[in-house]
């Protein structure tokens, strides 16, 4: 019998860092032509230790590839017309390309009522509904960082997608619905056969053990077990859980919805936790500011 080949760790830091590396020399050159190069803004309400780290590490990561950033912050308390006010600055404001609203905003505030006020141009995080609508009929548009960057983990890696079976666990807008359009359209990079499965899915195993590729974005910690997975399946974990850890300096550790140590004995990729598809997350924003910089989607 041949010896089990090993699976292959996706090195998300690595593609992302390769990524950023080429739109840090883009900006260079632009700067070097007189350009002001691109400029990232960011919105973020109240004082959520998880908002203002995801928020601060957007911020380093723009001025890691030459990008100017601003963060416009506002207390918890602000209202929902102040903040209405600040979208229309911001869509107004000709100095910057693109914005972010960091979410999740407090109850009192409408999220759906702000996104929507976002120019289409400036939504670098891809969640206005003409973005959405555009990336469903496959046109041109911002995509979602996540989606966007685990499409771009699997081109990467060369995994073949193309008249596959790749099965998503979860639904929800920012993650695992684009994702199941994006990789069920017909063109290259994608033209897979998708099935999304959600909490009511019935016989959960038996759909999963049929992936070729099967993503996991489902918020539940280690709940994909091998028994779950097809042998030689590609495995793509977008999950990220905080675990209580007293041996880490940090109080805990970080996991994914994969329960790696054992799915990666049986599968021919898989993305780790920390270290896979967060790292891209970020590059894709900042790949979504340079477009937008470069009015690459809209004109
Ligand atoms: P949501 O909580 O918005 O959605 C979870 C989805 O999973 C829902 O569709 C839900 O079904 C489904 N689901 C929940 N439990 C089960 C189950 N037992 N069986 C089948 N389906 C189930 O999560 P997000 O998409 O926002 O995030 C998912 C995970 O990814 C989280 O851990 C999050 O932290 C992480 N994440 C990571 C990012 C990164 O950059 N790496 C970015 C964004 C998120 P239903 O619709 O029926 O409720």
């Amino acid at each position: 019998m041949g010896k089990k080949k090993q699976a292959v760790i996706i090195d998300g830091r690595q593609v992302a860092a390769e990524l950023k590396e080429s739109i840090k020399k883009e900006v260079a050159e632009m700067i070097d032509k007189g350009d002001n190069g691109p400029h990232l803004a960011a919105v973020l309400v109240g004082d959520d230790p998880a908002s203002e780290t995801y928020v601060a590490s957007k911020e380093k990561a723009a001025h890691a590839v030459g990008m100017m950033s601003s963060t416009y912050r506002y207390p918890a308390d602000v209202s929902e017309k102040e903040l209405l006010e600040v979208v229309d600055y911001l869509n107004n404001d000709d100095e910057i390309d693109g914005y972010i609203v960091q979410l999740p905003l407090p109850g009192h505030i409408d999220e759906n009522k702000i996104i929507h006020h976002i120019n289409p141009a400036k939504d670098v995080d891809g969640f206005t509904p003409e973005n959405v609508g555009k990336m469903v009929l496959g046109q041109p548009a911002f995509l979602s960082a996540t989606p966007y960057g685990i499409m771009e983990l699997l081109k990467y890696y060369k995994i073949p997608i193309a008249g596959k079976h790749v099965v998503v666990l979860g639904r929800s807008n920012i993650v695992g619905r684009p994702l199941s359009i994006l990789l069920s359209q017909k063109k290259e990079g994608a033209n897979a056969t998708v099935t999304l499965c959600h909490s009511a899915t019935e016989n959960l195993g038996e759909i999963t053990r049929t992936a070729d590729i099967l993503i996991a974005a489902i918020g539940q910690p280690q709940f994909v077990k091998a028994d779950m997975v097809k042998e030689g399946a590609a495995v793509i974990d977008v999950g990220i859980h905080r675990i209580k850890d007293a041996t880490k300096k940090s109080g805990y550790h970080l996991t994914g919805d994969v329960d790696f140590d054992e799915v990666v004995k049986k599968v021919s990729f898989i993305t780790p936790v920390p270290g896979g598809v967060g790292p891209m997350t970020i590059a894709m924003l900042l790949k979504n500011t340079l477009l937008a910089h470069k009015k690459e989607i809209y004109s």
